[in-house]
């Protein structure tokens, strides 16, 4: 290895460069999770498939820090809330690269990973090495580390180069290329990202959108079967919206939704995905939830609308209801219904609180 990439490289990754280059040819195939012991809890294994990058294996250490295991899943399919959007774009660069080039990737990044107790961000960088492993196959070892100062005028350079650009390392580990320029990378990452969130996301309330939501619940549900979970959903829908139209306007309307929609975000906690499956119709699913806390929520919200005054510029007040509908998965149940019966068993529940005169609560099945 170079001297100025050893000092820089964390030394972890120094180890795991070198246990790949000693099991590693070029026409075979590397027994990541056997070879690259002891660096398994820090290990992604990735395969490429034509759908988008699959996680074969996600590392402990991985599962700890971001609370989630994404083992099995498609990076592509992943939620913007697990993965952000110009994450995604770099991971994907990264691993693309790697494939074709089959050549070590180095790069070391810095980001808002997680909050901290109090809510606040936490930024930290991380240095990760991308390993082709025979095949369709990467392995990808990623450690948080120090950002201790510098002890030389390489160091310093080559600590501004790998914040910047992944860079292409030879098999001994000297550096032979830089992947792309920088500017290529954030303009068209940028741009990517901005266009994930335009597709996803309606235009005017800026929650997800019906496809989206489908989406993003369905891998909350899968997760919720697997750690044996609830997951309640809510089907929500403002009482005798066209009468706010026809009274105050098609842009007082507007404003009610937005309102509305606001004021649902700040009731809901993170992990809780709120979206708009049409009009006035909105659906909330609520991740580790039973039917207890559930309706905690929905009466809170009921109560918090009906609260609600939307001040107009012509100096009119606004006030609406809403009707709520509460359907909820629990693990083991038999038959436990996909995203799509458990949305139909709570849009029965808001009929049914329609029907009941409107401004109020249902529990499906009941
Ligand atoms: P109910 O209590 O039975 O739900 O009565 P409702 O009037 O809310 O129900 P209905 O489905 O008859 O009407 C929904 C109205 O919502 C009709 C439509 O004009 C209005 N609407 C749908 N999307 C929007 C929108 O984006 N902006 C505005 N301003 N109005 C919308
Ligand atoms: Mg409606
Ligand atoms: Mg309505």
């Amino acid at each position: 290895m170079e001297d100025a990439v050893s000092r820089v490289m964390d030394s972890r990754l120094g180890d795991l460069l070198a246990r790949w280059r000693e099991s590693f040819d070029p026409e075979g195939m590397l027994r990541p999770l056997e070879n690259l012991s002891p660096h398994g809890d820090h290990l992604l294994l990735i395969a490429i498939e034509d759908q988008g990058c699959r996680y074969l294996h996600y590392g402990q250490a991985f599962v700890e820090h971001f609370g989630v295991d994404l083992t099995g899943q498609v990076i592509d399919t992943l939620a913007p809330e697990i993965l952000a959007p110009e994450r995604r774009g770099m991971l994907e660069f990264d691993y693309a690269f790697v494939q074709s080039r089959q050549a070590p990737l180095w790069r070391s990044y810095t980001a808002n990973f997680a909050t901290d107790a109090k809510g606040a961000s936490v930024i930290e960088t991380w240095q990760r090495l991308v390993l082709p492993a025979g095949g369709n196959l990467l392995a990808v070892g990623a450690y948080p580390v120090e950002q201790s100062q510098p002890d030389g005028e390489a160091e310093s350079l080559l600590r501004l180069v790998v914040e910047r650009v992944p860079v292409v390392l030879d098999r001994d580990g000297r550096i032979c290329d830089l992947a792309l320029s920088l500017r290529d990378y954030s303009d068209t990452q940028r741009h990517a990202a901005e266009m994930e969130v335009l597709a996803n996301h309606d235009a005017l309330t800026g929650t997800a959108n019906l496809r989206h939501f489908h989406r993003l619940t369905g891998l909350e549900l899968s997760h919720a079967r697997r750690m044996n979970r609830s997951l309640a959903l809510l089907a929500l829908d403002l009482d005798h919206f066209k009468r706010i139209n026809d009274q105050h306007g098609h842009a007082a309307g507007d404003l009610a939704l937005k309102t509305f929609a606001a004021t649902c975000r700040r009731a809901l906690r993170d992990p809780d995905i709120l979206g708009r499956c049409g009009g006035e119709e909105f659906a909330i699913a609520l991740p580790s939830t039973g039917l207890d806390g559930a309706l905690v929520l929905a009466e809170r919200l009921r109560a918090a609308v009906e609260e609600l005054r939307v001040p107009l510029p012509g100096g009119e007040v606004l006030d609406f209801t809403v009707s709520i509908g509460v359907a909820v998965a629990n693990p083991g149940a038999e038959g436990t219904p996909d995203v799509s019966a458990l949305m139909a068993h709570a849009d029965r529940a808001l009929y049914a609180s329609k029907k009941a005169g409107r401004n109020r609560v249902s529990i499906a099945g009941e």
